[in-house]
């Protein structure tokens, strides 16, 4: 079987097109199906949209989240409810082409364990989001070794079994290939069209690619520092300190051989702090990543909240 899983956030007048284009393409798939429609808290009339199609499919299931807990938790609370063996997300506002879905469904078929769609003709602004994301796809690929075009796509699918240790944090959705391919997993990426956005407007501008690059970051450090974080914050520390040994002599140099004060010269020492500080920082967010697995993991707590669900009885 397999398990389309859409999140939805304030999209109601792409749901009801949506689900005409996906009854049509999914039909000619020779396999079962379900579609999970996970309500990231709209605050439009989406759910009362979502319910209508449950009601009238039972292939449609609905998960009903209690607020907004952005795009990422919600694909992952549709995983964990999805039956299929085949999971399939992609986004609520058509803008991926529910005729791809057998596409990638053919690639995965020869032999893969991962499918990436590629946006390869990306229809959204141009600067702000089509470029920005060029140069962090190039970035990501470099850093992950894992190389794709297009980390960003909804539009994947995956054996489940792939997923079945993957928890997701932040904006990782778009890290699953990267961990899948470190856990052995064959990765392939094909082509996928990309529509303007019609109805309702986009969830995100600039701020998400700092988030992306902070994610990607952690990803890095948990594949590679986990078990040994001593030799990041150790040699972290052993570098800090050579830094102020040699700042410290070099102040003692100007003012014995070139007689300049220490005080005549306080931009080197500001640049210095503000260096360590923001290393530090980012150092002890790693640590805090740490403490929020721990939390999430130890007490088996979701990323997510669910008021109710439909058509999902027994789940
Ligand atoms: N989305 C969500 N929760 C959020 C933000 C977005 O469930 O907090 C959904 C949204 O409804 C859509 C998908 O995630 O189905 C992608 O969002 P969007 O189209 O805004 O992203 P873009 O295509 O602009 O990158
Ligand atoms: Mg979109």
């Amino acid at each position: 079987m397999i398990s389309i899983i859409i999140p939805i956030y304030n999209e109601s007048d792409n749901i009801d097109p949506l689900y005409e284009k996906l009854t049509n393409e999914l039909s000619v798939l020779n396999s079962e199906y379900e579609v999970i429609l996970v309500n990231d808290g709209s605050k439009d009339n989406s759910y009362d949209k979502l319910c209508e199609i449950a009601f009238k499919n039972s292939k449609f299931k609905v998960v009903n989240l209690r607020r907004n807990f952005g795009q990422t938790a919600a694909m992952m609370a549709g995983i964990d409810y999805a039956d299929g063996d085949v999971i399939v997300p992609m986004d609520g506002d058509l803008q991926n082409d529910p005729a791809d879905i057998k596409l990638l469904l053919d690639k995965l078929d020869e032999g893969y364990d991962v499918v990436s769609g590629w946006r390869k003709e990306r229809q959204d602004a141009a600067i702000t989001r089509n470029f920005v994301s060029r140069i962090a796809n190039k970035v990501i690929s470099r850093i992950s070794g894992v190389r794709l075009h297009d980390y960003g796509c909804s539009l994947k699918v995956y054996r489940k079994d792939v997923l079945k240790d993957v928890k997701l944090y932040g904006e990782m959705h778009r890290f699953i290939p990267i961990y899948a391919s470190w856990f052995g997993a064959k990765v392939a990426e094909i082509p996928v069209r990309h529509h303007p956005r019609i109805h309702g407007e986009s969830k995100y501008g600039l701020e998400r690619v700092g988030k992306v690059i902070l994610d990607l970051l952690v990803v890095k450090y948990f594949s590679k520092y986990l078990s040994k974080p001593i030799y990041v914050f150790g040699g972290f520390g052993f570098l800090s300190l050579l830094i102020s040994v040699l700042s410290l002599g070099y102040a003692f140099m100007l003012k014995f051989f070139e007689n300049i004060s220490f005080i005549q010269t306080p931009l080197p020492l500001l640049s210095v702090m503000t260096f360590v500080t923001g290393v530090m920082s980012i150092l002890m967010g790693f640590l805090a990543e740490m403490i929020v697995r721990t939390y999430y993991e130890s007490q088996g707590k979701d990323i997510y909240l669910v008021r109710n669900t439909i058509n999902l009885e027994g789940k």
